[in-house]
């Protein structure tokens, strides 16, 4: 077992008041344990499942399955088929909020999407009739078409643009905008993965800044009466609540809402509702979610042009690059 940092013990001390929470917060971090993987149906699921799985979770939808932790789905034929995809359940908890969202939604814009599992599970949630996906990335957006291919949502549009390109492009158009943000990634830590640099204030204060470039766009770009989905794999104030903070004052016809399945998971450190996943729940690495909507009422029709001009279908690229 390694040393907890400072920077980790110091943050450990502002996320819980009890010693023995943030006892276990640092030991999930620095003593990492297998977590069960998930995966989600893409193709019907079979009556007899070919992996031994967990009880389901309350915020887990029914076309998801926790896994038993020895099970290897990645190396199934099944997966190279597309009958599913795997994930973690980190994931599938931040996506839970989309469950709040009545369905169908017509349009879904994922603006972070490689490698693809916010959008998956956006698609299976949401059912919308137009799912863009984006990754500004470049050198991401392939394995993100590889993913979207081979679940067969060859019908959805990807993207490899600024943010910003959407907002003045689709201004007041998607139903619902997914920034599942990049940031400093210290659930990673609990996985057994690197993050160098993850606790440190600067880097914290760039991924803020960040997260806060991205969704002031995502703003924009969120039709009347829509939802913005913001989500993150970190711990640090500095990128969750207090983004949703900044974002609910700067913008103020958004208005963060309750998920009532993730109730149990409500945040203690925001007046508003939001939600949190803990690396010592045992359940997944550990991550943020909230989910705001737009009570404005101005939407604009969808900019054809631009999605012509801008938008990779799946189905006309030749071969799984
Ligand atoms: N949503 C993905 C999924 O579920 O598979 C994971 C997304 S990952 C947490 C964050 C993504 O944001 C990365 O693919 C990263 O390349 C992208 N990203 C990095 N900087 C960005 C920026 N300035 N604007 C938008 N996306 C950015």
């Amino acid at each position: 077992m390694g040393e907890p940092s400072n920077l980790l013990l110091k943050l450990s001390r502002r996320l819980f008041n009890e010693e023995r929470d943030r006892a276990a917060f640092v030991e999930a971090l620095i003593n990492p344990q297998p977590f069960p993987a998930a995966i989600v149906w893409m193709q019907p699921r079979p009556e007899v499942l070919p992996f031994a799985i967990a009880p389901p979770l309350p915020w887990q939808p029914p076309w998801v399955d926790r896994l038993s932790s020895d099970q290897r789905p990645g190396q199934h034929d099944l997966h190279q088929a597309g009958a599913y995809y795997c994930l973690d359940m980190a994931s599938v908890f931040s996506a839970a909020v989309f469950g709040a969202i009545a369905t169908p939604s017509e349009s879904v814009l994922d603006l972070c999407a490689a490698p693809g599992g916010k959008s998956l599970l956006a698609w299976k949630a949401l059912t919308p009739e137009h799912l863009w996906c984006n990754e500004v990335v470049r050198k991401r957006v392939r394995i993100l078409i590889s993913n979207l291919k081979r679940c067969g949502l060859t019908d959805s549009l990807v993207f490899n643009l600024d943010p910003q390109t959407f907002a003045e492009q689709l201004p007041h158009t998607a139903s619902v905008v997914v920034v599942d943000a990049p940031c400093s990634g210290q659930s990673l830590l609990a996985k057994g993965d690197q993050a160098l640099g993850c606790f440190h204030p600067v880097n914290i204060k760039k991924n803020a800044s960040r997260q806060k470039r991205i969704l002031a766009s995502a703003t924009q770009t969120v039709a009347g009466g829509g939802y913005l989905a913001y989500m993150t794999c970190t711990f640090s104030l500095e990128e969750n609540e207090q983004v949703v903070e900044w974002l609910i004052k700067k913008f103020p016809q958004f208005e963060a809402v309750e998920v009532p399945a993730l109730a149990d998971h409500a945040s203690p450190l925001a007046a508003f509702p939001c939600y949190r996943l803990w690396p010592q729940s045992g359940l997944g690495a550990g991550g943020f979610t909230a989910l705001l909507h737009n009570k404005a009422t101005s939407t604009e029709p969808i900019n054809l042009d631009f999605l012509t001009a801008k938008g990779m279908q799946i189905y006309s690229i030749e071969r799984s690059p």
